[in-house]
């Protein structure tokens, strides 16, 4: 469980370029905020910076009311899902979502009864034994989610997850991870460029273009303006 507060957040990368100014947000322990914005608009720095793996230029990160800016990412309690997957290509999928609990050390016999669990919830239960490049793009993407919350994360954050999925699986997908994240109570940071995307699944969420954070609220709040 996190709480996340971004406080007058700027970030120039080496080279130069502002990707965002000033922002101020707070994000609520449980809750699934979505950043709107079109691309290049900032989105993935923020994340990055939440995530611990970009610096932030200026400004401060607060994380559980502990200032974070300088906590390396792996005190952080996070896990990401990108665009595509980035699954391990030689482990098959029950590999892939065992690999974080082998990492910390895990009994193997528990470690097994919840890659199952969670593979039945993400409905993936009869691929554990295949190879990533024998599943689906969207099979492929539930695999990296549950890789990514098969060690519980305080926070998980995720990168325009499903932009690489036709219409059909991204509509089924996004009420998946919605229920899925809600369920666990996961204060959850999800990032993309379709408007509907954010307003069906947004608990809140902000609207980001240029760097700059133009609307924040409920996407009813949001769709009023
Ligand atoms: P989005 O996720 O909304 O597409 P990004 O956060 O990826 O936006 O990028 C915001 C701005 O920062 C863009 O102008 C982009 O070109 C720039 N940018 C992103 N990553 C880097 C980097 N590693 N070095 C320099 N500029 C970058
Ligand atoms: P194998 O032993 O058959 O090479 P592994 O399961 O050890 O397979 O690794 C499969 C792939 O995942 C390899 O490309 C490896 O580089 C990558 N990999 C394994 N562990 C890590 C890790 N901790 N971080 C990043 N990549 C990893």
């Amino acid at each position: 469980m996190t709480d996340v507060v971004l406080d007058g957040v700027h970030k120039v990368y080496t080279g130069g370029v502002t990707a965002v100014r000033n922002i101020r947000l707070r994000i609520n322990d449980g809750e699934l905020f979505v950043l709107l914005g079109p691309s290049g608009c900032g989105k993935s720095t923020i994340l990055r910076m939440i995530a611990g793996l970009e610096e932030i230029t200026e400004g401060d990160l607060w994380m559980n009311g502990g200032r974070a800016n300088d906590l390396p990412p792996r005190d952080r309690n996070v896990a990401m899902v990108f665009q595509e997957g980035a699954l391990y290509p030689h482990r098959t999928v029950k590999g892939n979502m065992m690999f974080p609990l082998e990492v910390s050390g895990d009994d193997r016999a528990e470690a097994n009864a919840r890659v199952m669990e969670l593979a039945r919830a993400l409905g993936i239960n009869t691929m554990v034994d295949r190879l990533p490049r024998t599943l689906s793009g969207g099979q492929r993407q539930r695999a990296a989610i549950g890789r990514a919350l098969i060690r519980e994360p305080s926070l998980f954050l995720l990168d325009e997850p499903l932009s690489s999925l036709d219409a059909g699986l991204r509509t089924e997908l996004r009420v998946e991870i919605s229920a899925l994240v809600r369920s666990t109570g996961t204060t959850t940071v999800y990032v993309t460029h379709d408007q509907v995307e954010a307003m069906t699944m947004a608990d809140r969420m902000a609207v980001l273009r240029d760097g700059v954070l133009e609307d924040v609220g409920t996407p009813e709040q949001i769709y009023e303006d």
